[in-house]
């Protein structure tokens, strides 16, 4: 793919970037590798100063750096610009709890090992590459860099590249803020050049948000040289509504949870499981309220759902429409791209869906509603575990015996009960089966790319 901004609402190629050349990929790895010596010698409290003023930054150019955001993906603009301001929320964050997150961890009793004393400390590993998406083209690098630079690592962004002016902000972002140059880098560069980069003996681990090929290709990279990675990957999330639940709400979080982001969220609810009892309450509910969305030009504050990032994106995402179609299943809404410019989906939900058509298996990315409707918890947990990602999860109940049964059963990183999924600082962030693994987020993240070594004294 070609790294350029191409605005999906028009399909106008704005601008078009030549990748970085070899020799200016070596340049860059190489001022990350030095800036990792200037940040070794840097106190929590510099770092956080540091931090705090590049979150002003953030703060202070949300509006034109949403606009920004929304050009190159398509999101509604008052999300561009609310994704800013989390991600400026999470630098504060990181800069008033880093030093706690790491602490060193005292051994109560030094006697059992023979020591006078024992603890561990947690220190930054080096340089950190991350290959990031385009769905949160801030905050996906945000989540990461605030954490790792308030660690002590420095960090090279290689960004999708449908989103090359994002990637290209971030790069000065940090060094704005008073960080050290070569604290953190972007390298302009396609998925095919990733791979001598996660080689580099400079650079220590790697982190990747996108899909299952790209996870695995660089996962597999990096353990060929003995590296640590963490995959953050897509999520075919179950949204589970009992007949306990309040069925108005359920229909009206689900929408949320479904559209938000255009669709194009990996921890977005995909597949709603329905009890048989309210399936048909909610599903009436929940198909008129997709069908009065307001779709159309991401920059007009009163659009709910813009385009989809790319035409191949929403192309996949029509094809698995149609395959589930032509396989028997019913649209009860949208199910079709609108004529005219643009790579715009109409929010759709479908039901009748079996275990021959696509859409049951793989990742809807975009504003496509599974609905599923279950007799019971057990068949309800069967079809919210039937897929092999196991990103988030949500559950609608009043039961609380059924509640529990459900959290100790869904195959998923998390469980949000009466309520839908969202990444908060606060909480660790991650999956399992083929979400991927490590966690992002919390005091879980910011130690993923520590060495937590183990001091033992006579
Ligand atoms: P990709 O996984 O292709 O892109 C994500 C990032 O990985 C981009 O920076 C991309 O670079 C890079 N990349 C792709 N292939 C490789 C590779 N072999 N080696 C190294 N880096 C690579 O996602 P797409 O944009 O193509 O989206 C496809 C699907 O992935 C979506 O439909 C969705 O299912 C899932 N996805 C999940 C996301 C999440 O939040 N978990 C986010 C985005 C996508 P480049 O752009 O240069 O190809």
């Amino acid at each position: 793919m070609a790294i350029s901004t191409v605005n999906p609402t028009t399909g106008v190629t704005e601008q078009v970037f030549e990748a970085h050349s070899t020799e200016e990929v070596e340049r860059r790895i190489a001022h990350a590798d030095e800036a990792v010596k200037i940040l070794r010698g840097t106190s929590y409290a510099q770092r956080a100063e540091w931090m705090k003023a590049t979150a002003q930054l953030l703060e202070a150019e949300a509006e034109e750096l949403g606009r920004l955001i929304t050009l190159e993906m398509g999101k509604p603009i008052a999300q561009s610009v609310a994704e800013v301001r989390k991600s400026a929320a999470s630098m504060h964050f990181y800069a008033e709890n880093a030093e706690k997150f790491l602490a060193d961890t005292p051994l109560e009793d030094p006697s059992v090992v023979g020591a006078s004393k024992a603890w561990t400390t947690y220190q930054p590993l080096g340089a950190v590459l991350a290959v990031m998406p385009w769905n949160y083209p801030i905050w996906q690098v945000i989540r990461f860099a605030a954490p790792a630079l308030m660690a002590g690592n420095t960090g090279l962004l290689k960004h999708a590249s449908n989103v090359p002016q994002s990637a290209i902000y971030l790069d000065t972002l940090f060094e704005r803020g008073g960080f050290p140059a070569g604290s953190f880098r972007t390298l302009l560069i396609g998925g095919g050049a990733v791979a001598p980069v996660i080689a580099d003996p400079r650079v220590k681990a790697v982190t990747l948000t996108g899909s299952e090929p790209a996870g695995r290709s660089v996962a597999s990279i990096a353990a060929d040289h003995v590296k640590k990675s963490l995959l953050e990957l897509g999520g075919s999330d179950p949204f589970v509504v009992m007949d306990s639940a309040n069925v108005p709400a359920a229909a009206a979080t689900a929408v949320r949870a479904r559209i938000s982001n255009n669709g194009q969220s990996c921890i977005a609810g995909k597949r709603f499981i329905v009890h048989t009892d309210i399936y048909d309450e909610f599903a009436a509910e929940f198909a008129r309220l997709m069908g009065e969305l307001v779709v159309g030009d991401p920059m007009d504050p009163a659009t709910q759902v813009g385009p989809l990032a790319t035409a191949d994106g929403r192309d996949e995402l029509a094809g698995l429409v149609d395959d589930a179609v032509a396989l028997g299943a019913q649209v009860l809404v949208g199910g079709s791209a609108p004529q005219g410019e643009g790579y715009f989906y109409l929010p759709t939900v479908i039901a009748g869906l079996n275990d021959e058509m696509r859409l049951v298996q793989e990742e809807a990315f975009g504003p496509v509603a599974s609905l599923y409707r279950v007799r019971d918890r057990e068949e309800a947990l069967q079809v919210a575990n039937q897929t092999a990602f196991g990103l988030s999860s949500a559950l609608w109940t009043n039961d609380a015996a059924e509640e529990q049964w459900f959290l100790e059963r869904l195959e998923a990183g998390a469980v949000f009960i009466n309520g839908m999924t969202v990444s908060n600082q606060e909480l660790p962030f991650g999956g399992i089966k083929r979400s991927g693994f490590g966690r992002e987020l919390a005091a879980e993240g910011i130690r993923e790319f520590c060495n937590l070594k183990t001091v033992w004294k006579a």
